[in-house]
């Protein structure tokens, strides 16, 4: 039996060129395929156009074993893709009586007559097997020919997942033999990409039959591992491999999979019994806003006061007007004063503070656009005070910024030496 290891997409769809609408079949069918140890290594969109559709099979086939066609099912006169198919694979077309029947009778039974085009929905590729569509008219069909195999499914999303689901995922998990595909994604904060990279690189000669991919995002580096093989190998293999890699990274690394940076802060705070208030500048409640995503987040989070001018600083954070006029609202002082407000306002364990340049203006060569200042008080006073200067957009800064200030929060749960930059 043949084990299916490489497969190819092709989404087709003219409005999916456009600047409207995307591609998100392949995105699952990637995740699904995936999971039972098939790797996409090709995906293409390609227009409601024959010849573009028999381009794009030539080179899909001559790089997979398994090429999955979405897209132009249906009746319209632009919906093409049965024929292309069948025209570049030199099959013909048989219009299935029966079909035709079948749909006509659903029409009927919704009171409607059926225009003469949907007919086309009712021709068949020779020697395919056909794949019935529940949720839709247009089936789609599984072909072998000339060593390859092609899936046609519908465009239509749900369509095509239950077409997948039922019809065509059993078949391949069982001639897969068993094989599947673990991935576990280490997330980082408050170190670049290129730094990661630097850390984990000796460990890729170990590892190098097995996918590590690095994604990077403002404020966060997820490391991706993915093994595949038989589940119980897999999953010991995938243990191994994550053990490797926590070894050199520590505790840079704050969560796993599905946990993001404000559940593991979250976790941690409610672990060590501890809670937290925020003063916020030029992040604008946003660190709030990612920590009350949690839910469950009331029980250690006590709130935050968005200061983002200066009379806020002063009346609600008794920031001192003079640490203002000295060093300037974005410095590692007034951050400082921020943070102690702030716990002190809400008899918080712990308190964070964020104030910086966004941007676009409002920079100057001593604190250019995107540089931050941070500051988190605990028991012992002002714990923390730090500057950092982040590239990209002011979405991106804000971003990276409050991705950070939740990344100090951590560094202070988890008890490290106090890292006062005492000049900014
Ligand atoms: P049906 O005949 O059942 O309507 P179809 O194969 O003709 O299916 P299309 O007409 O190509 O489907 O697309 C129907 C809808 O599905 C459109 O809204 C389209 O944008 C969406 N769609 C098509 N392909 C994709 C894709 N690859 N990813 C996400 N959406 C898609």
């Amino acid at each position: 039996m043949t084990r299916f290891k490489k497969a190819a997409v092709v989404a087709v769809g003219s409005e999916m060129l456009g600047p409207l609408r995307q591609d998100t079949n392949s995105l699952w069918l990637a995740a699904r395929l995936e999971e039972i140890g098939t790797s996409i290594v090709r995906k293409a969109v390609v227009g409601d156009d024959a010849a573009a559709i028999g381009a794009e099979l030539a080179v899909a086939s001559a790089s997979a074993d398994i090429v999955f066609v979405t897209g132009g099912l249906g009746p319209t006169a632009d919906d093409l893709t049965v024929a292309a198919i069948a025209g570049w694979l030199g099959l013909a077309l048989e219009r299935n009586a029966a079909f035709v029947a079948e749909m006509r009778r659903k029409f009927e039974s919704r009171g409607l007559r059926m225009a003469p085009n949907n007919e086309k929905q009712a021709d068949f590729i020779e020697g395919s097997r056909v794949l019935s569509n529940p949720r839709g008219t247009a089936p789609g069909f599984w072909i072998e020919r000339g060593g390859k195999e092609y899936v046609v499914l519908p465009g239509v999303p749900s369509e095509m997942k239950e077409i997948m689901t039922e019809r065509v995922l059993p078949d391949l998990s069982r001639r897969a033999g068993g094989v599947v595909s673990r991935r576990r994604v280490l997330r980082i904060a408050g170190m670049g990409e290129s730094a990661v990279e630097e850390i984990v690189a000796p460990l890729y000669e170990k590892w190098k039959d097995d996918p590590v991919t690095i994604l990077a995002s403002p404020g966060e580096v997820q490391l991706h591992l993915r093994v595949a093989g038989e589940p119980e190998a897999a999953a010991g293999r995938l243990a191994a491999m994550e053990a490797d890699f926590r070894a050199v990274l520590g505790a840079s690394i704050y969560g796993a999979d599905d946990e993001d940076l404000p559940a593991a802060v979250g976790r941690l705070l409610r672990e060590k019994g501890q809670t937290l208030a925020l003063a916020e500048s030029c992040t604008g409640g946003m660190v709030a806003s990612l920590l009350t995503d949690v839910p469950g987040s009331s029980d250690y989070f006590l709130g935050g006061v968005v200061s983002y001018g200066n009379a806020a600083k002063r009346e609600l954070l008794r920031v001192a007007q003079e640490t203002l006029a000295l060093h300037g609202a974005v410095s590692l002082e007034v951050a400082g004063e921020m943070a102690l407000g702030a716990r002190e306002r809400f008899a918080a364990g712990v308190a964070a503070a964020v104030t910086g340049i966004a941007g676009p203006d409002g920079g100057s060569p001593e604190k250019p656009v995107g540089t931050v200042c941070f500051a988190v008080s605990g028991p012992g006073g002002l714990e923390t005070a730090k500057r950092r200067v982040f590239p990209g957009d002011r979405a991106i800064v804000r971003r990276a910024a409050s991705l950070f200030c939740l990344h100090l929060v951590r560094r202070q749960l988890l008890a490290e030496a106090p890292a006062v930059e005492v000049r900014a």
